[in-house]
């Protein structure tokens, strides 16, 4: 705590989720179909401990871009609870279910995953990424009980 550069994940990463947490990003993704839904995840070593459901401004299928006054105010709720950001979240309500060229090509966070929703049917999911040099390696999603 209190450093203000976070180590670089390793492979060895992965991302702790509640059912709960896992629950409320699905009907997020799901009620904004067929746009994209972006959001946040914040917590401390994997452990997610907060889901910022950000709107996306551009409503469009295809593409994504969060509303910057709800991104600042996630960002300062993080700083005053003392999380860091995990992942950021985003749907892909007609695929893939990894990361499009335009998701590698513009994601800027390089040390938080990204988690990607993709839709079959009626079916969501939820996949997480680490974005290096424009590739992207698959993180483990661990899901467990609700405290
Ligand atoms: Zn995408």
């Amino acid at each position: 705590m209190g450093s203000g550069n976070s180590a670089a994940l390793s492979a060895e990463s992965y991302l702790a989720l509640t059912h709960a947490q896992w629950a409320a990003m699905e009907a997020h993704v799901s009620a904004e179909t067929p746009n994209e839904a972006c959001g946040l995840i914040a917590g401390h070593n994997g452990e997610a401990q907060h889901i910022f459901l950000i709107e996306n401004e551009l409503k469009s299928p295809m593409r994504y871009r969060m509303a910057p006054k709800q991104q600042l105010d996630a960002f300062m709720d993080m700083e005053m609870e003392g999380w860091e950001l995990l992942a950021i979240y985003h749907s892909h309500p007609n695929g893939p279910s990894g990361p499009s060229q335009t998701d590698l090509a513009e994601a800027f966070y390089s040390e938080a995953l990204q988690v990607i929703w993709s839709r079959t049917g009626e079916r969501w999911l939820c996949r997480a990424f680490l974005f290096e040099n424009k590739e992207a390696a698959e993180v483990e999603i661990r899901i467990g009980e609700d405290e």
